[in-house]
Formats: C-alpha cells, structure tokens, sequence
C-alpha cells in the first residue's frame, strides 16, 4: 500500500467522526455557520490558521499550508452544504433537522479535505509551494463559489491551479475507485427557466368565453423540447428538460394562469445562449399566438466545468502511484453541473470522482436520492487522493524505478 494510503487509514476513525458529525446537523445554503465552525476548530487544532471567505453571509473557509520552500499554489475544493431533503435511512447519526440532508455526500468532502489537511500538515518539509485549502458553501444551486471568488479566492497567495472531488455512490465503480476524466469536458452548463402564463380563465364547458393557459402550457412544452432535435446539431451534446407543469385546480374550470419550469444543459457555451433565447422567444411568441401572454425567468446559469489538459494528465498519473490496481477508472462528461466551473473557468483545473459504494456492493441509491448511502471505507482514500495530488503537484519527486 502507498505510504500515504497507510497514513490516512491511521486517519479513518476521526474522518468518521467529522463525517458523522456533519451528516447529523446539516445545513443549506450560503450561510453554514456550524459546519463552518466544526472546519475552524479542527484546522486550528491542526495549527493552520482558517479565514473566513465569502461575500453576501456565505460561510466560506480557506486555508493555507505553506511549504518549506517556495514554489506554485494548488487550490483544494471541498463544498460543505447539504440539501433540502428528509433523510431516509435509519442511521446512528442520521440528519437531526428536519428538511435537510447531506443526500450530496459533501459531509464526505469536508472529512476528507481536514484529512488532507492532517496530511499534508504532517508532510510540510516536503512541499515546495502552497496548497490552499477550499471549504465551499452553498454548491447545491446558491452560487457559492462565486461568492467565494468576490472576496479573492484566488489571490493572497494568487492560485495557479485547482482540483475539486465529489464522491459518487449507486454506480458500478467499487468503493474506493477514483475516476479522472477521459477528456477535457467535465460537467455541463446548467440554466433553470420558469414560463408563467397568464390567460382568462373561465367555465370548462365554455373554453370559448376565455383564453386558455393549459393550452398554451402544453404547446410551449412541447415546442421547448423541440429545441434541442431541431436546432441542435445530433454531433452536440445538449439536452432540455420540462421538468414541472402546474395549472388549475378543478375538474370543470379553466385557470387564469400557470407555470412550467425546467432545465437545460450543454457542454457548449454558444449552444447555452441559443437555448436561453430560443426558450424565451418561444415561451412569449406562441403564448401570444394562443391570445396568451408569457414571462420567462432564467437562474443558475452555471458555465460548463471543463478540465485543463495537462493537469488531467499529471493527475490522472499520480492518481496510478496512489491506488491499487483496479482501483482507477476514467469517466466521460456527464449531464450534472457544478458550480466549480466558475474555478475551472479562471485556472487550470481537474474534477475527479471517488467511488462510495456500488450497486453490488449494497450501495444502490445515487446521490440527491433521500435513501443514499456511502461506505466510509472511501474516507480515507480520498484523503490520500487530495493530499498526494497536492504533494506532486508541489514538487514531490516519486524515485525512478
Ligand atoms: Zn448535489
Ligand atoms: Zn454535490
């Protein structure tokens, strides 16, 4: 086993204990003061000095492991905020307040980082450089880390490059694997829309006497969802959903208004303008037509997260020192997005996954679902994972074979 392997499993009962303490009092959003709280003390515990960073209340937390010797900045991600969801599983530490639930697993991302830290803390003659340590609220859709870059993130010392981890559960991958990218493409673009329409509602057996929002509500879904298979190349990856339609509330009367919302993701920024201005145009253009009107709302609007080229490579190799064999895996761009893009956007960057558990192994349930899991054995690894790549990423020197 890798020496910093051994070292984090020495580590595994008190990335347990951080990791249960976090699941059982979670918090959502920007503001995460007793998540926040629990990162300070065991930073200063560890004799590192944390700073609070964020703008508008986000409780953001950084801080820096300086090397013995001068060298580049490695900026380590960990997000820190549950989700509004009911926990369902009957577990010792189970989420005590209710309508919250780390169902993300970023519990799993904060216990790992501290234990980087703890590494890394432990390995300071060994570093040439600086690894500046990222704890970020408010991921799950409240912009956190652009909350984070408003009040210099990257600067003091100025941050050359970043790696972010998220942990991964219900796959096929076996706990403990790591997986890198096969490409430079890592997650989607994300925009969330809603289309309000407002009509005339009236007697259903009269639709005549009124102007009809169901009506309106279902072409504008089925023209949104045109989009993508009639001005999106087949060779683009892009994808529209409707995800919501809610209008009316009797079995004999039209409503005076509705409203649908949605999401729609690509890997392409260009593809991104085309659907938030197509889905407004059409939303406005046929609710007229239908003697309707329209409003359309966009949020989120998160940039895809891309990896930069020769980090993934550089990581993707030290990945290979750290694990076993058949303990790495590479995977592909997916759908989901990140708000780690706004990094990704401004310094080399690399997104790595970290397996909790397969279906096979017991672990069935994907993140966001109020009945996942994740099997702590990965603690530990990901530990390593975040601790190794920064030590290489700071001037390491591995023996030659
Ligand atoms: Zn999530
Ligand atoms: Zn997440």
């Amino acid at each position: 086993m890798h020496f910093l392997c051994e070292e984090a499993q020495e580590l595994k009962q008190e990335l347990i204990a951080w990791r249960r303490s976090i699941h059982r009092h979670p918090e959502i959003g920007l503001s995460l003061p007793q998540t926040a709280a629990l990162i300070k003390n065991a930073l200063s515990e560890m004799g590192l000095s944390p700073k609070d960073c964020g703008t508008d209340g986000c409780t953001g937390v950084t801080a820096l492991i300086e090397g013995e010797r001068p060298g580049p900045v490695l900026l380590l991600r960990a997000d820190m905020d549950a989700l509004p969801l009911m926990e369902e599983n009957e577990l010792d530490f189970k989420s005590e307040i209710s309508g919250a639930a780390h169902m993300c697993g970023h519990d799993t991302h904060v216990a790992m980082l501290l234990g980087a830290a703890r590494l890394l803390t432990a390995h300071r003659k060994e570093i040439a450089g600086t690894v500046k340590l990222m704890f970020q609220p408010g991921e799950e859709g409240y912009n956190g880390a652009r909350h984070m870059l408003e009040d210099g993130l990257l600067e003091n010392p100025k941050v050359d490059a970043a790696i972010a981890m998220h942990c991964l559960t219900g796959s096929h991958w076996k706990t403990g694997t790591v997986l890198t990218a096969t490409g430079l493409l890592a997650k989607a673009s994300a925009d969330a829309f809603t289309v309000t329409v407002n009509g005339l509602g009236t007697h259903g057996a009269t639709p005549e006497h009124g102007t009809d929002v169901i009506r309106a509500l279902t072409v504008i879904a089925q023209e949104l969802l045109s989009i993508r298979s009639r001005e999106v190349s087949a060779f683009t990856p892009a994808m529209l959903s409707v995800c919501q339609i809610h209008a009316g509330n009797a079995d004999n009367a039209l409503p005076d208004s509705g409203y649908l919302t949605g999401t729609f993701r690509t890997f392409d920024e260009g593809v991104q303008a085309l659907f938030r201005r197509r889905v407004e145009e059409i939303a406005v253009q046929t609710a007229k037509a239908l003697g309707t009107s329209a409003t359309v709302e966009f949020r989120g609007s998160l940039a895809p997260t891309r990896n930069d080229p020769v980090l993934c490579e550089n990581v993707t190799g030290w990945i290979r020192e750290l694990t076993d064999p058949g303990y790495q895996d590479s995977i592909g761009p997916v759908t989901g997005a990140e708000d780690f893009s706004e990094i990704s956007r401004r310094v080399p960057s690399v997104y790595i996954d970290l397996s909790f558990g397969s279906a096979d192994e017991g672990y069935p349930y994907a993140v966001h679902s109020p009945r996942c899991l994740f099997n702590e054995d990965a603690l530990p690894v990901g530990a390593a994972c975040y601790a190794w790549c920064a030590l290489r990423f700071t001037g390491f020197d591995i023996p030659k074979a």
